[in-house]
């Protein structure tokens, strides 16, 4: 059968990573600059402390994944590197002990790139666990575990991943982390708002963000780095490989496209921001060197499938997205968000998603992606209202990707969203007005991993929200992340919550379990 996405098969891989080596990428310069200037970064700095950021993994495929780490002494302060490549040697063994290699390799960190570093490590076997570290001189990271994805077409019984987006460091810690780093997963999923661009604020508790509103390169990283210290975060990423997709505020607030938030700088000043944003987010994260920004533009959509049972369709809804309109919170629907011309995917990513929505093999196809797709409409006064910064401001965008679901009668659609802070689970309705009418597919939405603080219980303007909107079976306004357990006929979804993350050491529980069977679209509480 011919393999449904492209850039599997380890030639292509191969022949992308040969096409990219013209540019000063990271992960591929491994022989040309040798050799730490081991002096350099003596000046008054402990080596060991050079991996302060921890280490990552992701984009696995059946035969590589992608490991990562930066060197930063100095983390919030621009690093503290010397302006120098240095050399690190990675090896990735089959035990935890690091006693079994089967790979070794040299990558040069280089400072063009704040000393990141993107390694594939390609001819692995399918769906195995493996472990990596990397070394510089003697002194060597913690050991990161990760697992590549199971073989194209391999008959799988079984997949487990969590997801999770919104991590505002202000407004809590990292505690769910802790504990998605205990679970059995294959995969994390990450929807976006890794880092929050946002200035301190006076109110925040029990964090404060390390600067003003980021807007510089050298900003950007300082943040990441603010985020990425955190030791709750460095566990589920040293547990798990992870596929990321950023929301806004990766960039800013609300953007859509080349218009920022207040729309107080030009489009052309705006893309200077978001390249500066986009580099800096390559530079922190496990992604594939062919995922590299090209300038203020990166293509950040792709598939990942895992053996016959899904394939996961990551979407990108903020760089290419029509402006928002209709206005950017709870508004009344203006005609703008049923202009066919209107669109949150554009034009490209639309084509290439519904390619592959006509094309499916796999039993589950995942839409991994930012913004809320279901309606969800609040009645006041007698008008309607909605969130039209999502999908639900983009009504005949949405209805063109419905109608390309409906009309390839695809089983098994499952949409998985963040931004909102809060868990909502419901179903994609061909006519969401009309209850009676074909259900297309489930819709997880998991809530934050900090953002919005501790939370709060089911508001009265929540209950009137599920009674107006037959199609939504459930809200939680409390932190954490979604477990997934998938197998051919059914679908599990855990909502794992915790009471509080404004004081650390907070327990999890299951808050609700939802399960969806392929062939009958819909959701069972459990
Ligand atoms: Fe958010
Ligand atoms: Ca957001």
């Amino acid at each position: 059968m011919k393999p449904l996405i492209r850039n599997l098969t380890r030639r292509d891989v191969l022949c992308q990573s040969a096409a990219l080596t013209t540019m000063p990428l990271p992960g591929f310069l491994g022989d040309v600059e040798p050799v730490a200037d081991r002096a350099a970064f003596r000046s008054g700095k402990n080596e060991s402390r050079l991996f302060t950021l921890g280490v990552a993994s992701g984009e696995p495929l059946p035969d590589s994944v992608m490991i990562w780490t930066r060197l930063a002494p100095d983390p919030l302060n621009n690093g503290g590197m010397p302006q120098k490549p240095v050399t690190l040697r990675w090896e990735v063994a089959v035990d935890d002990k690091m006693r079994d290699v089967v790979q070794r390799g040299k990558v040069t960190a280089q400072p063009e790139f704040a000393h990141s570093v993107h390694v594939e490590v390609a001819g692995l076997k399918p769906h195995h666990w493996y472990w990596y570290r990397f070394d510089v001189g003697g002194k060597a990271s913690s050991v990161g575990r990760t697992r590549t994805a199971p073989a194209l077409g391999q008959q799988l019984d079984r997949f487990r991943f969590a997801f999770a987006a919104c991590q505002n460091y202000q407004a809590g810690y990292y505690t769910a982390y802790r504990h998605m780093a205990g679970e059995e997963l294959d995969l994390v999923v990450h929807l976006g708002d890794y880092i929050y661009e946002t200035k301190p604020k006076r109110w925040s508790r029990p964090r404060r963000h390390n600067s003003y509103e980021v807007d510089t390169l050298a900003e950007y990283r300082n943040r990441y780095a603010l985020y990425k210290l955190d030791p709750d975060l460095q566990a589920a990423h040293a547990a798990f490989p992870w596929c990321v997709v950023p929301d806004d505020h990766e960039v800013d607030n609300d953007y859509a496209n080349d218009k920022e938030e207040k729309h107080r700088m030009t489009p052309a000043a705006f893309r200077v921001r978001r390249a500066a944003a986009y580099r800096a987010y390559f530079e922190h994260m496990p992604f594939r060197t062919s995922q590299f920004p090209r300038g203020s533009d990166m293509q950040l959509y792709r598939s990942l499938p895992a053996g016959d049972l899904i394939d996961f369709h990551f979407l990108d809804t903020r760089q290419y997205r029509t402006d928002q309109q209709c206005g950017r919170r709870w508004e009344q629907r203006c005609e703008a968000a049923m202009d066919p011309r209107a669109t949150i995917l554009g034009t490209a990513q639309e084509k290439w998603l519904y390619a592959r929505l006509n094309w499916v093999r796999a039993k589950w196809t995942v839409l991994a992606q930012q913004v809320p797709m279901m309606e969800r409409m609040r009645e006041m006064d007698g008008d309607k209202f909605y969130n039209v910064d999502k999908w639900d401001g983009y009504v005949a965008a949405r209805k063109r990707l419905l109608d390309v679901v409906k009309n390839s009668q695809k089983q098994g659609l499952v949409v998985l969203s963040g931004d909102v802070h809060a868990a909502w689970a419901g179903t994609l309705k061909a006519d969401f007005k009309d209850p009676k009418s074909r259900t297309l597919g489930t819709e997880f939405v998991g809530t934050s991993i900090s953002s919005s603080g501790d939370g709060w219980g089911m508001k009265k303007g929540h209950r009137r929200t599920l009674d107006a909107n037959p199609h939504l079976e459930f809200y939680n306004g409390r932190r954490g992340y979604a477990r997934c357990d998938v197998t051919p006929s059914v679908w599990r979804t855990d909502y794992r919550v915790l009471p509080y993350v404004t004081r650390p050491g907070a327990p999890i529980k299951t808050r609700a379990s939802f399960t969806v069977a392929r062939k009958q679209p819909g959701l069972m509480r459990k």
